[in-house]
């Protein structure tokens, strides 16, 4: 994050502005000491800057070839500003795209138990029309006498499930130490509500290069969520999806509160692809698809679901788990509303 004394700047450079005046403006930021991300959209570039006040100031921008305007950012996060970047962010997750009017489907179970639990799981919510398979190999429980996952036994699982059903998938990684591990297997990477604000595990993500799949933290407004997603940008990786995932209200009627608003907000402060997850949220199998429609229709970028062959034996999460028949009628619903709002799945 920029420290005392520090600027953030977006240099729009002009429509047509060419190579040579794009990398002169970088030259005088490297030499100023700034930290630049270009972003690069159809119309025109965009120079992100993060650097010494001063030292910022005292070049006139302005008068650069090629720049139109130097605008200064008042938002705590910078590259993951709509301000910084207008068109919406698209993240390629092991070839599937996300954002940008595409919709994914991430769905499997809550953790990978057996090579049987997870292969059925895996065959169905392909046939189903899912596109991306979840499934953790480590898992951050409340209790520490819970089931924590079979590790790397279980990220081997989840490789061989990908060559046979051919979809990507997702996993979570809880400890900076396994970042390595985790990232030599899974196409996506997901961070945790528990370690959203994991700053050292934030940071050693963005420097590998895999995308990434920040959770809200159950507690966070979505201002700290998105300074959270600044530390993964700012150390270089670009790929980034949020994922709305409830927050803890004073209702206890639900595990926790979808705030579905973050949705529209989130659309209109970040370029990020946002997606739901109405499991954890929820945490009861009879709000999956209701949560889930709405997702949709707010529209996010994408759900993503846990779905288990037998629940009631699940080792984590069986309350939230819905079976690969009920998977398949809430597909058909999502694809309608998904229609309906212009997205593609
Ligand atoms: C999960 O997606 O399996 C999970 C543990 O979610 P959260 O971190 O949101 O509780
Ligand atoms: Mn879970």
């Amino acid at each position: 994050m920029a420290a005392n004394g520090d600027e953030s700047l977006i240099i729009v450079m002009r429509a047509g502005a060419t190579s040579e005046e794009i990398r002169h403006v970088l030259d005088r930021l490297a030499e100023a000491g700034a930290e630049a991300h270009v972003s690069e959209g159809a119309q025109r570039t965009v120079i992100g800057v993060v650097g010494d006040r001063i030292r910022i100031q005292q070049l006139p921008w302005e008068a650069f070839p090629g720049v139109e305007r130097a605008v200064p950012v008042l938002k705590p996060f910078k590259f993951v500003s709509r301000d910084f970047q207008s068109e919406d962010s698209i993240v390629d997750v092991g070839g599937i795209p996300v954002g940008g009017g595409h919709f994914a489907v991430i769905a499997g179970p809550c953790a990978v138990e057996s090579r049987d639990q997870l292969f059925r799981s895996a065959e169905a919510v392909r046939a189903a029309g899912a596109t991306i398979l979840r499934g953790d190999a480590f898992k951050p429980r409340t209790s520490p006498y819970s089931f924590q996952g079979l590790g790397e036994k279980g990220l081997e699982l989840l490789a061989e499930a990908r060559e046979e059903f051919g979809m990507p998938f997702v996993a979570e990684v809880v400890d900076p130490r396994d970042v390595e591990l985790v990232t030599s297997y899974a196409d996506l990477i997901r961070v945790g509500t528990r370690n959203m604000a994991n700053f050292t595990l934030l940071s050693e993500l963005g420097r590998q290069p895999k995308p990434v799949m920040l959770k809200r933290g159950f507690t966070a407004t979505i201002e700290e969520w998105l300074n959270a997603a600044e530390y993964v940008y700012k150390e270089g990786n670009h790929e980034v999806i949020l994922c709305e995932r409830g927050i803890r209200t004073f209702e206890t009627a639900t595990r926790n509160t979808l705030d579905i608003s973050a949705v529209p907000v989130l659309k209109g402060l970040s370029h990020l692809p946002v997606i739901v997850d109405p499991s954890h949220s929820g945490g009861k199998r009879e709000l999956v698809a209701p949560l889930a429609r709405v997702a949709v229709a707010a529209p996010a970028d994408g759900v993503m679901i846990d779905v288990h062959p037998s629940p009631e034996t699940a080792l984590v999460d069986g309350a939230q788990a819905i079976l690969p028949s009920e998977f398949a009628d809430l597909m058909t619903q999502i694809s309608a509303v998904a229609e309906a709002m212009g997205l593609s799945l």
